[in-house]
């Protein structure tokens, strides 16, 4: 049975919003929802790739399979639920950029550091293969559950301003993004993503399930599409030279097709110093205003785990 007690008011409906929604359905919390519109939500830009290895140094995350094993069932039972698909299985041919780098990843690759997603047999000359990593298709999830929720008539577009979140009877979490982050402490990370049409000529080897990266990741959609992108722009002055790289990188990446770009899509996501998300009460606030935010590059890995810890708080 349903509590008397009033509805979580949750600001946002981007991957951070949609996921706790989600759990607080599925445990049987009573929520609603107000959600200014996706059209600057870094969801509605993100790539959603969960990749084992990233970084410059091809860094295994400590504790990767178990977020990983928790994420992708949170999105499978979506799927089940949505009757829906958001998540797709994907390996990543990583280039390396000199000697110095193969050296080293081909060290690492040797002493066993970055089994099961990298070993020996994934080796090339100028690469490597990465196994086991998938992507959630993050616009598609933000759309069905924008759907869904307007029609149960839970989910407001609107604008909330911090004084009506003040005046809510019962808990508010904010899921905003980067437009309102209640902690000092975040800061904006510009992305920018190509949309390419992908015309592969027979016989090129290009595939669905095969992600290129040369720090640039070039991620094949369904439909002939693909995104092509890299995150870490400071500021707008930066974008139109990083542009302009990202740009070159396809060019070379995607030199044995004929491919043409349709669209550029600009987003920020959020990220803290300890690249930690934050995520819990507001100081002063226990109990009543929370903030899930600041997912950084990894909001498709993290979002599920921490929207199912926002719950535990929600429900005690
Ligand atoms: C180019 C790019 C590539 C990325 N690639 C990856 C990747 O490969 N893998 C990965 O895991 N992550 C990736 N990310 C990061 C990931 O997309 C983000 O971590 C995640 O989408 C953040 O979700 P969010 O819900 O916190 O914010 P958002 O998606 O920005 O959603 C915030 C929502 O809150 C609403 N809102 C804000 N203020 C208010 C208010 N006052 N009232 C009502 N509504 C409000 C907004 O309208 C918006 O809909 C990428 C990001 C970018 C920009």
């Amino acid at each position: 049975m349903r509590s008397a007690r009033p509805p979580v008011l949750i600001v946002g409906q981007g991957l951070a919003g949609t996921a706790l929604a989600w759990a607080l359905e599925r445990a049987g919390i009573d929520f609603v929802i107000v959600d200014a519109g996706h059209a600057g939500a870094a969801s509605r830009v993100g790539a959603g790739l969960v990749n084992p290895v990233t970084g410059e140094r091809w860094v295994a995350a400590p504790g990767w399979a178990e977020k990983a094993a928790e994420a992708r069932a949170f999105y499978r039972d979506l799927e089940a639920a949505w009757g829906a698909r958001f998540v797709t299985d994907l390996r990543i041919r990583r280039e390396w950029r000199g000697e110095a780098e193969a050296a080293a990843v081909r060290a690492k690759v040797l002493r066993g550091e970055l089994a099961p997603w990298l070993r020996p047999e994934g080796l090339e000359p100028g690469a490597a293969w990465i196994e086991g990593a998938w992507r959630a298709d993050l616009p598609a999830l933000i759309a069905a559950g924008r759907a869904r929720w307007l029609a149960r008539g839970v989910l407001r577009e609107a604008r909330l301003e911090a004084v009506e979140a003040a005046a809510w009877p019962g808990p508010v979490v904010w899921c905003a993004g980067a437009a309102e982050t209640r902690l000092p402490d975040m800061k904006p990370v510009g992305g920018e993503t190509l949309e390419l049409a992908v015309e592969p000529a027979p016989g090129a080897g290009w595939r669905e399930d095969v992600v290129r990266h040369d720090g640039v990741w070039v991620l094949p959609l369904d439909g002939g599409r693909a995104w092509a992108g890299a995150s870490f722009v400071r500021d707008e002055a930066e974008r139109a030279a990083r542009r302009e790289a990202l740009r070159a990188s396809v060019r070379r990446q995607l030199a044995d097709l004929a491919w043409r770009e349709f669209a550029v899509l600009s987003g920020w996501r959020m990220t803290t110093p300890d690249r930690e998300p934050r995520h819990g009460w507001l100081p002063g606030r226990e109990g009543r205003e929370g903030v899930f935010n600041g997912l950084g590059s990894k909001g498709a890995l993290l979002a599920p785990g921490l929207a199912r810890r926002w719950v535990g708080w929600l429900s005690g």
